[in-house]
């Protein structure tokens, strides 16, 4: 089985000037398909079933590897461990107080980046964070209370 991030993911490592090992090109290929913004423990835990030679210390050479050629960032949210992110546009992330997944949000709002603000500070970066129930949670949220009733 072969999946169209498998060519991306080589083709952003070769890009970087990053050998693109088997188990580099399925690391990134997981990110760039699941955005789930695992941590390092979840990559491993997902990918070494396939890869069965991966080991932690790879898969946390790796993460540092691909965090320094900016090919993932990592991300703010409040959680022990740092999560990864392959999609290195803005975005906003929501995170879920229940069952502690974080997921990529779309919102109505003009970035600040490159602006000035009121008291005439350049933005150059800008980190919004949001917290929750997620949908889902919400979904079962409901079911229980009815088959409780
Ligand atoms: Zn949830
Ligand atoms: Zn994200």
């Amino acid at each position: 089985m072969k999946s169209p991030m498998t060519s991306k993911a080589k083709e952003i490592l070769k890009s970087h000037d990053i050998q693109p090992s088997i188990q580099r090109i399925k690391i990134l290929e997981f990110l760039l398909t699941h955005r789930v913004h695992p941590s390092a423990d979840d990559i491993f835990q997902t990918l070494s079933m396939e890869l069965p030679t991966l080991s932690k210390t790879t898969v946390y050479n790796t993460i540092e590897c691909f965090l320094k050629a900016g090919i993932i960032k990592p991300i703010h949210v409040n959680s022990r461990e740092l999560r990864v992110d392959a999609f290195i546009e803005p975005h906003v992330h929501f995170t879920c107080l229940k069952c502690g997944k974080v997921y990529d949000v779309e919102m109505d709002k003009t970035s600040l980046v490159g602006k000035k603000t009121k008291e005439g500070h350049l933005v150059e970066k800008e980190e919004l964070y949001l917290e929750g129930v997620c949908s889902e949670c919400q979904k079962n949220g409901i079911i229980r209370k009815f088959k409780n009733v």
